[in-house]
């Protein structure tokens, strides 16, 4: 009986886990619906204008057909694009148990930051990638774990507001340290007004807009995947967020893949 009921209680723990994890999605997808919007737009514009030049081009006596091959591949690289924001979209959007599968931290880690360059961009943010694990892979879900790398450079940006713009850095930084992985969100921003127990705490914020969820949700992420997540000011200014995470061994991913 009391087995069970521990059991039971698990359960509900963890589905309690999925449900608050997706909601941090919706609402980090609500953060960035200016920027989705114009990822995906600027795509089709681009093919809109080159469907249109080569029409242009057909339209001419005899068309030069290496131009036409050069437009034709913008358009395929263009909806590309926007193809991999709409999957994208579509795997926050989940709501689903966690799939875990051997992951490149460098990959993940430069895949996020391309997937918020225009974001930084359009707020005046210098990103720079220090990309030190090679090769280097660990047990997780992708979905989450971008989720996770998101809130902080989302957090960043917003510590940066108070920089003028050109002043703006944002670091992410990876290595590997024996049998861990370690990734840095380093930004000079205006460093951490509230304790770390405070910050991750749910609910705590202190933007007039915040939901106070975000380091709470990347801490329980994180923990799922037998990881730690720290904080520290950086004396120079700026906070820097670090996350550790066990390295993937191979014989591992076999055991719990069967
Ligand atoms: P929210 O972003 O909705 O406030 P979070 O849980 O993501 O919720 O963050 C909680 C608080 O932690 C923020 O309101 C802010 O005070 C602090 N914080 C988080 N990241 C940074 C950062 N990079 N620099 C300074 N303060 C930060």
């Amino acid at each position: 009986m009391d087995i069970s009921a521990r059991k039971q209680a698990e359960d509900e723990r963890a589905l309690q886990r999925v449900e608050l994890e997706h909601l941090a999605r919706l609402n980090t997808l609500a953060e960035l619906s200016g920027t989705l919007a114009h990822e995906i737009n600027q795509p089709l514009a681009t093919i809109m204008s080159n469907t249109e030049a080569a029409q242009r081009l057909l339209a001419s006596p005899r068309p030069d057909l290496d131009e036409l091959r050069s437009i034709m591949a913008d358009i395929l690289a263009a909806d590309e694009r926007a193809d991999a924001v709409v999957k994208r979209l579509r795997a926050m959007l989940r709501r689903g148990p966690a799939m875990r599968e051997p992951l490149e931290l460098d990959a993940l880690v430069a895949g996020v930051l391309d997937f918020m360059a225009g974001e930084l961009r359009r707020r005046g943010v210098a990103p720079r990638i220090e990309l030190g694990a090679p090769g280097a892979r660990l047990w997780g879900d992708r979905v989450s774990l971008e989720q996770v790398l998101i809130n902080l450079i989302n957090n960043a940006c917003d510590a940066l507001a108070v920089r003028d713009a050109g002043m703006r850095r944002l670091v992410l930084r990876t290595r590997q340290e024996g049998a861990e992985l370690c990734v840095e969100v380093c930004d000079n921003g205006a460093g951490l007004k509230a304790g770390a127990e405070e910050i991750f705490a749910p609910f705590f914020t202190t933007k007039t807009e915040g939901l106070g969820m975000g380091l709470a949700i990347s801490r329980s992420i994180v923990q799922a995947h037998e990881g730690r997540i720290s904080v520290r000011n950086d004396p120079a200014g700026g906070a820097v967020f670090e996350l550790r995470f066990p390295a993937h061994r191979p014989a591992q991913g076999a055991v719990e893949a069967r």
